[in-house]
């Protein structure tokens, strides 16, 4: 590990002028940068441990006054600070009784030790997990390198890997929350230091890989996350969130879904909203499933054929065909659950 130099911020701006002053956009493009921002750690020192990241500064934004906070106004919606705590978001009875999906996804991302440690915005701005990406040996796609290691028809370790989406880089977003974030339509609040804030929805804020190997997400060098919000829920919204792992605790998901949707009395499902974690370089938004399901009843045919339709687009790598059964059945299951 190399010598850097701490900085713990006071406020917003405090943390962004820090960054103004030492750091250039192109350096911050690439992985190994010379100032990082740090909310709960886990990611930011993985990354200086493995030795892919040698920073000169790291900038903690963890103690930040006013970004802890969680707000539920059943007119406005939900605002979470991005300085949350997975712990704290897992223990929102708010959270729980209007955005089950949400609940479901956080009590099942990592282990309660990290939930007390990692923030929402730390969860949704990490890097994947892809163990090429994550090893100094292995110059990637995604470090400038000339090729995915993954891919490799012979050798290629791509179990955990994409199957939709996979023309370039294959990895998969390593935020299962953000599959239910995005499912319920949230929005992420950024600022920069200019002090102009902007809002994007989930969908805008990732970055697919097909159009930009350097980024996972939209945000820049000179951008905080200040908050996560989500629209309050329609009348009879249902949800549910399903993860499939190999270890029931301290596990990355190998496939994942969110089912957000209005149901009327008839047991019809109006505005599906179907999103998959584990499936795409970035949370994956199934427009397939979601007309499938659109005005039809929530039945054991209607989900099956909508699963079918998410699945059609699939192109598994050497290894990770088991990943087309394993959704089409979860996907089944977590429409079925809002029934
Ligand atoms: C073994 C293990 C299993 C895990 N399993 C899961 C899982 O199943 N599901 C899941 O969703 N997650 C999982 N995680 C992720 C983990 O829970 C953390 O959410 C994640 O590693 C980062 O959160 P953090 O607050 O520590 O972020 P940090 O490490 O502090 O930051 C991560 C990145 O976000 C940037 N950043 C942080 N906050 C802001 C901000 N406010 N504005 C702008 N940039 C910011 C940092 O610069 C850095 O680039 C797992 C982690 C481990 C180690």
């Amino acid at each position: 590990m190399n010598k850097f130099s701490w900085y713990e911020a006071k406020s917003i701006e405090d943390a962004l002028q820090q960054v103004n002053s030492t750091v250039s956009e192109e350096l911050y493009q690439h992985t190994n940068k010379a100032t990082v921002f740090k909310s709960g750690g886990i990611d930011v020192f993985d990354w200086v441990k493995e030795g892919l990241l040698q920073p000169q500064k790291i900038i903690n934004i963890r103690n930040i006054p006013g970004l802890d906070k969680i707000n539920f106004d059943s007119k406005k919606g939900l605002r979470i600070g991005s300085n949350v705590t997975l712990a704290e978001l897992a223990s929102n009875a708010e959270i729980k009784e209007n955005y089950l999906a949400l609940h479901q996804a956080v009590n099942h991302a990592a282990t309660p030790q990290l939930r007390n440690i990692s923030t929402l915005g730390g969860n949704i701005a990490q890097r994947n997990r892809c163990w090429y990406f994550r090893s100094t040996d292995h110059d990637c796609f995604r470090k400038g390198g000339d090729r995915c290691f993954a891919r490799h028809s012979e050798n290629g370790e791509n179990e955990n890997h994409a199957i939709i989406d996979n023309g370039s880089c294959v990895s998969v977003h390593a935020s299962s929350i953000s599959t239910a974030l995005m499912a319920f339509n949230a929005n992420v609040v950024i600022i920069n230091s200019e002090g102009e804030k902007k809002t994007v929805s989930m969908d805008d804020f990732f970055v697919t890989a097909s159009k930009d190997l350097a980024m996972e997400n939209i945000l820049q060098a000179k951008e905080i996350i200040t908050e996560i919000s989500i629209p309050a829920p329609a009348k009879n919204t249902k949800s549910a969130y399903i993860k499939q792992v190999a270890r029931e605790s301290y596990d990355w998901s190998l496939g994942d879904v969110a089912v957000v949707a209005e149901v009327s009395g008839n047991n019809t499902c109006r505005s599906a909203s179907i999103v998959l974690g584990a499936a795409a370089p970035v949370p994956y938004r199934s427009k397939e499933a979601q007309q499938a399901m659109e005005d039809k009843t929530i039945n054991s045919e209607n989900a099956t054929a909508a699963s079918k339709a998410a699945m059609k687009i699939a192109r598994p790598l050497t290894k990770n065909g088991y990943k087309v059964p394993l959704f089409e059945a979860t996907i089944k299951q977590a429409i079925l659950e809002i029934s």
